[in-house]
């Protein structure tokens, strides 16, 4: 059973009971890695200090390059032979971090998975094609085991080959597919010159979409573009992987699955936690996991808890889909700006493809932005001149939210580059 509701709708009263048990398992396991054992040394903690969730803030915060720094094997608070997996983060900003876990570790994280899943309708005898990267990524892996322990018949189909990709969906039936927002944007069009229509001529039911941030609108695109129901995914490396936070059917919102996880929200400049509702940092500490636990985790992940119960009774709380990251944040003539903004009112102009760039350029002591817009296929007539009246719309648009005024160039449709990964949304020129 994947939908455990004395789990999932348990009070959050004896949820936090169930939190502080794990808190505490997770101080005593976490001894038994030199760093945290050195950490406490030092600063004199005794996890008897910490007697109820809140003493939480007595402890420090741990960060991405605390585990650079003690990479490889600086956090594992197990014997060598007890770990049975690695994973690392992709890495996309300096050295990739790793995370080992132990045979209940992988248990306890297929669990997860299959319950997120389960939660958007997903049973045995549905068709799972992962399009994830396999490998060192969480990705491919974390997904698959969990669809597999649900009783899904899994394709592991792994990222890219967009005509392999809907070969595979049309000979297989398949049902679910794991996908990235752009990639999946992209593939639509890869629908269309094959002339196959992934509304009538699939058995597509639903998507999860996850690992880079995305707007609603852009869900909604993705929705009417395939006709199914697109769920919201969420999850890294340093805390398994997916299946962290989830979207039940109510779409408002991701469950953060509580009992595996404390969850805390803090101002990201003075580390000082902020209450529900309030947007901030993600931080989270693991409460089961042996081979690597992690205290006050810093995810750079900014998003808020909120506040009220979801329709669905499901007690564990809900996350806003993520805004950005701490370090997407471009910050332009002392304005704060992410990508996300940017995309979120590029999607409800008319005649706005679904692919943009921008270029963070520095003229003497002057920065300025320039974004790179691709234009509709089918408001483009080869002369890009033709739609200055569009251009001028995006300025003003875009200048309204990130109070800025950006340059705006038109592109042609498809002109600016694919990924099959992670779409680049910045390409920061600017030399300190
Ligand atoms: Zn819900």
């Amino acid at each position: 059973m994947y939908w455990d509701e004395r789990e999932e709708t348990v009070e959050q009263a004896r949820l936090q009971e169930t939190q502080m048990e794990g808190l505490r398992e997770t101080l005593r396991r976490a001894q038994g890695s030199s760093y945290y054992r050195d950490l406490f040394k030092d600063r004199r903690l005794q996890i008897d200090d910490i007697r109820k969730l809140a003493d939480i803030e007595m402890l420090p915060l741990t960060t991405k390059d605390d585990l650079r720094e003690h990479w490889p094997w600086g956090f594992v608070a197990v014997a060598r032979e007890e770990l049975i997996r690695m994973h690392s983060s992709s890495g996309t900003t300096g050295r990739a971090t790793v995370i080992f876990h132990t045979a209940n570790d992988i248990k306890a994280w297929t669990h997860l998975v299959a319950r997120s899943m389960y939660m958007t309708g997903m049973r045995r005898g549905d068709v799972f094609q992962n399009m994830m990267t396999y490998g060192l990524f969480t990705g491919g892996l974390g997904f698959h085991y969990g669809a597999e322990e649900i009783g899904a018949l899994v394709i592991p189909a792994g990222a890219g080959n967009s005509k392999r990709q809907i070969q595979l969906i049309c000979d297989f039936g398949t049902t679910f597919i794991h996908i990235i927002p752009s990639y999946a944007l992209y593939l639509s069009t890869v629908f269309d010159e094959m002339h196959v229509d992934p509304r009538k001529d699939t058995k597509l039911k639903a998507a999860f979409i996850g690992a880079e941030p995305h707007s609603e609108k852009m869900r909604r695109t993705i929705e009417d573009l395939y006709g199914f129901k697109a769920y919201n995914s969420y999850g890294l490396s340093e805390m398994n992987g997916p299946g962290v936070a989830f979207e039940c059917p109510c779409q408002n919102g991701l469950h953060i699955w509580e009992d595996q996880f404390l969850v805390e929200i803090i101002d990201p400049l003075t580390g000082k936690p902020l209450a529900d509702g309030q947007e901030g940092e993600l931080v989270m500490t693991t409460l089961k996991r042996e081979g690597m636990p992690l205290i006050r985790y810093r995810t750079k992940d900014l998003t808020r808890i909120i506040p009220g119960p979801c329709d669905c009774g499901r007690t564990h709380r809900r996350i806003e889909r993520i805004k950005g990251r701490t370090d997407d944040m471009m910050i332009i003539k002392g304005v704060n700006i992410f990508p996300i903004q940017i995309e979120k009112r590029l999607m409800e102009i008319p005649g706005v493809g679904t692919n943009f760039l921008v270029l963070l350029d520095r003229e003497g002591y002057d920065d300025y932005m320039n974004v790179q817009v691709e234009v509709k296929r089918e408001f483009f007539t080869g002369d890009l001149k033709q739609l200055e009246k569009l251009r001028r719309r995006i300025v003003e648009e875009l200048k309204s939210d990130i109070l800025i005024t950006p340059r705006v160039d038109l592109v042609a449709p498809d002109s600016l580059p694919k990924t099959e990964g992670k779409a680049v949304r910045v390409i920061d020129n600017r030399k300190d």
